[in-house]
């Protein structure tokens, strides 16, 4: 039975590859310090036998003892807002924290896998994004701390496959939603779906003419999955391709939730990407694997999720 670590198990995205390598057959052990990581994405597991949870932050020591075969490194803060909130961390987990995991990844002879991000393209000049592309980033932005150390997380992890001769990938993971995205932590889709359903006035940020392309959970956690089985050893973007202005997607949320919110226009925050579309053809090449879930069909999953959450907090 293959052992995996999963660094961030307790995320939105950790918390679902959790769940798809139990099934799978694995065992899982979760690591997470909680600091934007929740026990509640990961309760459902805490009766199988072989899931495990560690509650640690990652840029200790890490002892695990016995063999890994797999380490998936997905512990950081990845909101805007929490890059402001918790920006030290933020910056320690992607430098320190990687370091001590590819350290326990030498040890354990083990595979490892990078979540790194689109925000090493920052807002970027090339227009879809390919891996090719050095990117346009602000190194002392409020959104520095995250692309920086990401950016230092990539570095790191080629230098140990060098010189180490590790094993490696690293996936370039672009917007992702669906269940389990937590409530509050600014992210313009569960911001949009929650103000929906409460009738509130969906946030539109600057004019909304700047552009993102949203992959449902279930295709990201595949593509995760592809990437770790495979042989390609660079960096991999895994995004759903489909763009659009965040104006025409709060209208989306708007039509598919039929709430009759009204759109108001708030600042931009500083150094917000004005484009973001993935080049795709590599993870297609290599991988054989492009999204199957539309965003009506995922805003439809999510949407169930949110309207779950919120009938419970009601009856709290
Ligand atoms: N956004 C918005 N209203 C919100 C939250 C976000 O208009 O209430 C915009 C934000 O300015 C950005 C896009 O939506 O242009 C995506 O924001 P998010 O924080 O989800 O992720 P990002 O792609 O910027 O990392």
């Amino acid at each position: 039975m293959p052992r995996m670590l999963i660094t961030g198990g307790a995320g939105f995205i950790g918390s679902h590859l959790c769940n798809f390598f139990i099934e799978k057959g694995f065992e899982v052990i979760c690591m997470d310090n909680l600091l934007t990581g929740s026990l509640d994405n990961i309760e459902h597991l805490f009766g199988q036998e072989r899931f495990s949870f560690i509650k640690q932050d990652v840029t200790n020591f890490i002892h695990i003892p016995g063999e890994l075969d797999f380490i998936l490194h997905f512990a950081s803060p990845a909101s805007p807002i929490d890059y402001l909130d918790f920006p030290i961390q933020t910056l320690k987990v992607g430098s320190l924290g990687t370091h001590k995991v590819l350290g326990l990844v030498k040890e354990k002879k083990a595979r490892f896998l990078l979540a790194s991000t689109s925000e090493v393209y920052g807002d970027p000049l090339v227009h879809p994004q390919r891996e090719d592309y050095w990117g346009n980033v602000n190194p002392i932005g409020p959104r520095g701390v995250y692309d920086e150390a990401t950016r230092l997380a990539e570095a790191m992890t080629l230098a140990y496959q060098r010189f180490h001769k590790l094993d490696t990938r690293i996936a370039r993971i672009f917007n992702t939603f669906g269940p389990r995205m937590r409530r509050g932590d600014g992210r313009v889709v569960p911001a949009f779906i929650l103000q929906a359903l409460r009738g509130e006035d969906l946030t539109v940020f600057g004019d909304g003419l700047q552009t993102r392309s949203f992959c449902y959970i279930s295709d990201m956690v595949e593509g995760i999955y592809r990437l770790l089985t495979s042989e390609y050893t660079g960096p991999v973007n895994l995004g759903n391709p489909r763009e659009m202005n965040i104006l025409d997607f709060g209208k989306k949320i708007l039509q598919l939730t039929g709430s009759s919110s009204r759109i108001v226009f708030k600042p931009l925050p500083e150094d917000d990407p004005q484009v973001r579309q993935p080049d795709i053809s590599l993870a297609k090449k290599v991988l054989k694997w492009e999204p199957t879930v539309s965003l009506e069909e995922g805003i439809k999953l999510t949407l169930e999720y949110f309207q779950q959450k919120l009938k419970l907090k009601q009856e709290d």
